[in-house]
């Protein structure tokens, strides 16, 4: 036995702010119809299962991925409508690109500005990066506080401006209008978030000619694809220049590129997939409207966030019937017995209704 040099390890050298907070919870999953994460819930067509292996198993797995694939990305750039004189960069997931972004920008001092409640990484990237973060709270109906918004723009002049469109976790779209005002204001960049562009179906992308300083964040995880991690972000060639230089060359491997290239030509299958998780949505929103003691609200995302009186009895209930959603009750004051439930299959949301039902006639 060597001996060693301390009873354990000696984490000083971490930082303080680092060793104060707990890793992001991804709970286990194991057994639970999932409805917590905004996944597709189908799987592929077997016959492009098959097709997939094949096209992964050809891969020269022995190199490293390609660090510029413009072949890719101009096949990418087509289908998604990406207007002339922009340019694409690809992200291990966006959540990646959010990092990049804010890493880009953290001058001692920077601020990084978004509403509150919205999607969580934006703040935690700002954190990591030692940006100053504020969270403009939302409306009670969950709109954008126009005034508060361009109050803080002004006050703090944030190197960056988040806006999920639509927004997680409250499933609404933004006004265009306001949008448009916070556009003018903000004396750096915007980030327009369309994580959920399949079930919005509204995007800000033609937009990239006219307001400079926009830049048009998007992901292939909730179409579809969440597993091989590709986010993508659309914006002016000076400002992609500018991020590419903080992009790991490889943080896009061989066997992501490749199920990426393959599912572009297959995208109608993923397109119809979304079109009836779009139908579902409808369906499973007149149910929740429908329940005493739910407060439903619309969502233009594949997620519906709703209240109930006991936001904790039921979230137990649901997790004791086999069903996992996410409880953010506790997470922002707006947010206050405040449950989202992913849209699923048609078997698992009617399974997760019952659920429901079971569970407020305890919780209530
Ligand atoms: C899910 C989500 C993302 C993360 O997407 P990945 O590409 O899987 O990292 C980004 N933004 C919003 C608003 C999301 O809800």
């Amino acid at each position: 036995m060597m001996d060693r040099f301390g009873p354990r390890p000696d984490l000083s050298v971490i930082r303080d702010d680092v060793r104060a907070i707990k890793a992001y919870p991804v709970p286990s999953a194991v057994g639970f119809v999932k409805l917590d994460a905004m996944e597709n819930p189908f799987s592929l067509p077997e016959g492009l299962q098959q097709q997939l292996g094949e096209r992964l198993g050809r891969q020269a797995l022995n190199r490293y991925p390609m660090s510029d694939p413009r072949g890719f990305k101009e096949r990418l750039g087509k289908l998604v409508g990406l207007p002339a004189g922009m340019q694409l960069m690809l992200g291990n997931g966006s959540d990646e690109l959010i990092h990049l972004l804010i890493l880009a920008c953290a001058k001692p001092g920077a601020t990084v500005l978004a509403p509150a409640p919205s999607f969580v990484m934006y703040e935690m990237s700002a954190r990591f990066d030692h940006c100053k973060y504020v969270g403009v709270p939302l409306k009670e109906n969950f709109a954008l506080d126009t005034v508060r918004m361009l109050e803080a723009i002004e006050e703090h002049r944030p190197a960056i401006v988040f806006m999920a469109y639509p927004n997680n976790p409250t499933g609404n779209l933004f006004e265009r209008s306001a949008i448009e005002m916070i556009l003018r204001a903000a004396p750096g960049i915007v980030v327009l978030d369309e994580a959920y562009l399949p079930f919005a179906q509204d995007t800000w992308m033609p937009w990239l000619k006219r307001a400079p300083n926009l830049l048009v964040l998007r992901t292939l995880s909730k179409l579809g694809l969440a597993g091989i991690r590709l986010g993508y972000l659309a914006a002016d060639v000076d400002w992609i220049e500018q991020f590419e230089k903080l992009r790991p060359p490889y943080n896009v491997s061989v066997l992501t590129l490749a199920a990426a290239d393959l599912m572009l030509e297959h995208m109608s299958i993923l397109d119809s997939q979304a079109a009836s998780l779009r139908s579902e949505r409808a369906k499973l929103l007149g149910q929740l409207q429908g329940m005493p003691g739910v407060r439903a609200f619309e969502s233009a995302a594949n997620f519906i966030l709703f209240r109930v009186k006991d936001a904790a009895t039921v979230f137990a209930g649901l997790k004791q019937r086999g069903v996992l959603i996410k409880n953010l009750a506790g997470s922002h004051a707006l947010l206050e017995g405040c449950l989202r439930v992913t849209v699923g299959t048609a078997a698992e949301n009617e399974t997760f209704v019952k659920a429901l039902r079971a569970s407020l006639n305890v919780g209530q």
